[in-house]
C-alpha cells in the first residue's frame, strides 16, 4: 500500500506549530491532541522542522529550563526526513527504523500532505495482513474469491 491511500483512510490533517512558538505552547498541543509530533510550518505554511516527544525529553534532562521561554525555533530537528504520496509503506518504515524516527511527514510538491507515525503504518500493515489470510483461507477452501 502506497502512503496516499493510507492517508485518504487516516486523514491528511497535520499539527502544526510554528518556529517562534514557546517549547511550553508545543509541549500543551502534543498533550491537547494526545499526538507524539509537531510539524513545523513556517508563516507560509512551509515544512522548517519537526518537534516530538522525544525532543522534549531531551530537554527535561537538561537542568532546569523553563519552557516558557524557549523557542520551538532552538530545539526542533531541521534536519528533516520525509516521505510522499507515491512511497510504499515498507519504505517508509525501512527508511524509519534505518533513522530511528517514528514520524514521517508526507511531502507532495513542496506541500505538506500528511503525516505516518510508526503506529500508524504497524496498524495498518496488520489490516494488510489479515485482508491476505483471509484470501488465501477462502482461496485454499476453495471459496475464492469469497
Ligand atoms: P521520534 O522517534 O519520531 O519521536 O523522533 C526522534 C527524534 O528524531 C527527535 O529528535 C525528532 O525531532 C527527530 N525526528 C522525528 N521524525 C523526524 C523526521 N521525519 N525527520 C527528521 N527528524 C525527525
Amino acid at each position: 500500500m502506497k502512503l496516499g491511500e493510507l492517508l485518504s483512510g487516516k486523514g491528511r490533517h497535520v499539527f502544526t506549530a510554528h518556529p517562534e512558538d514557546t517549547v511550553l505552547d508545543a509541549v500543551r498541543k502534543l498533550v491537547s491532541h494526545n499526538i507524539g509530533a509537531l510539524a513545523v510550518v513556517d508563516s507560509h505554511g512551509k515544512l522548517v522542522g519537526i518537534f516530538t516527544e522525544r525532543d522534549v525529553l531531551r530537554l527535561c534532562a537538561l537542568s532546569p529550563i523553563n519552557f516558557a521561554t524557549i523557542l520551538l525555533h532552538d530545539h526542533m530537528t531541521k534536519n528533516l526526513v520525509t516521505g510522499n504520496s507515491q512511497a510504499t509503506m515498507e519504505e517508509a518504515l525501512a527508511v524509519m527504523s534505518e533513522q530511528r524516527i517514528r514520524h514521517l511527514p508526507v511531502v507532495d510538491d513542496e506541500k505538506l500532505t500528511g503525516m505516518v507515525s510508526q503506529g500508524d503504518l504497524v496498524k495498518a500493515s496488520l489490516e494488510d495482513m489479515k485482508f491476505e489470510h483471509k484470501q488465501l483461507t477462502n482461496f485454499v477452501l476453495g471459496k475464492y474469491p469469497g
